[in-house]
């Protein structure tokens, strides 16, 4: 029997910051699964801050959002019927059709997971492509190595949490920061980080050089801006940057370091890089990431809201300095 599924589209396209009213919500029927098919109910889906850079018209690693379309995004969902023998009705799955709360798709196009690794949302974050950045960005990309000392911008979001955890875990020195006095003592009870500030309440450079006297070996870049430029001036010779994110700039365009000419003099490398081209990791990361949270060495940390009508909210309120999420923002759809 075919099933009805709300899901939310992109209704307009936003000038600088996105509005409620660039998103709109339609009720759909999902059809019986055909053979090789499977429908899925979405239990928890991901509002990620790229997901900003698909609503407008332009060329990127991954295709706009188009408008009257569903929007598209991470989802863990379960089985309900199934008419493929390797994904029986039961079963849990990631797929990127999240933003919807039901949907019929190829089993071939959906990724099982083993529930009883972690709980589903886990797969959403620090086990998910979210931890999975984070370990990229730092051992891959900057080549971060025990002993170095490493600066990590967006420090209490989502991939943040991760980075900070990664780099403690493999013995380096962690400075960390964040938008609010809260997630300053977050990073520095709960996660152990050797130095946090909240970039609202000083000059970052400021922070940076009583933090570091002896300058940094790596900055992970979630944001670009102020803390690109300040990360600069503290960086040691032969000094790498993990460029991952610039949120700062995302909803309006922020001006490039002004001191960009230090790469020379300090022969940084300054590197971007995007997870999906590094999946073949996937295994290493697990390898380290799955008995570490077993264990209790690494920890998640969620901020969850409840119902597909809260997800437009909580995609906006990511984009905002000193937003509410501590670690990773999860949208939950059912039980
Ligand atoms: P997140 O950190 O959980 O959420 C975004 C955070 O950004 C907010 O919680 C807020 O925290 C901070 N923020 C908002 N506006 C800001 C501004 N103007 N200046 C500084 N900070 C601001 O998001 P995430 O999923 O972990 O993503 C972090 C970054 O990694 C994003 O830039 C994202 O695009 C990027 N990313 C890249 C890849 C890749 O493949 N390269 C993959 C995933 C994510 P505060 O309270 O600290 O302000």
């Amino acid at each position: 029997m075919p099933i009805q599924s709300r899901e939310i589209r992109l209704a307009s396209r936003p000038e600088g910051e996105p509005t409620l009213d660039n998103f709109s919500f339609a009720t759909v029927e999902v059809p019986d699964p055909t053979p090789g098919e499977v429908l899925v109910r979405n239990l928890y889906m991901s509002v990620d801050p790229y997901m900003r850079g698909r609503m407008n018209d332009a060329k990127s690693y991954v295709p706009p959002f188009q408008i009257g379309m569903p929007l598209e995004g991470g989802a863990v969902g379960k089985v309900v019927a199934s008419q493929d023998d390797k994904l029986p009705v039961g079963c849990l799955v990631f797929s990127n059709l999240g933003w919807r709360e039901a949907f019929v798709a190829p089993a071939s196009r959906l990724q099982p997971i083993d529930a009883s690794v972690a709980s589903p949302s886990t797969f959403l974050g620090i086990l998910g492509v979210t931890g999975l950045t984070a370990w990229v960005g730092l051992f891959r990309i900057a080549d971060l190595k025990a002993g170095e000392t490493v600066f990590v911008s967006g420090g209490a979001g989502a991939v943040g949490i991760a980075a900070c955890q990664f780099a403690k875990l493999h013995g380096c020195r962690v400075i960390a920061s964040a938008g609010s006095a809260e997630k300053v003592a977050f990073l520095k009870d709960e996660l152990g980080v050797d130095y946090a500030f909240n970039y609202r309440a000083g000059e970052p450079l400021g922070y940076l050089r009583k933090a570091a006297h002896e300058g940094i070996h790596v900055y992970f870049d979630n944001t670009s801006g102020p803390q690109l430029e300040a990360a600069l001036y503290v960086l040691r010779d032969h000094g790498r940057v993990a460029m991952c994110g610039g949120i700062a700039g995302y909803n309006t365009p922020v001006p490039g370091p002004r001191n960009l000419m230090l790469a020379i003099a300090k022969r940084l490398r300054l590197e971007g890089f995007i997870v999906v081209d590094h999946f073949g990791d996937q295994p290493a990361f697990l390898a380290e990431a799955v008995p570490a949270l077993k264990s209790g060495k690494l920890i998640n940390r969620e901020t969850v809201v409840n119902g597909l009508d809260a997800a437009p909210t909580a995609f906006l309120d990511l984009l905002h300095p000193g937003a509410s999420n501590f670690g990773k923002m999860i949208v939950k759809l059912a039980d």
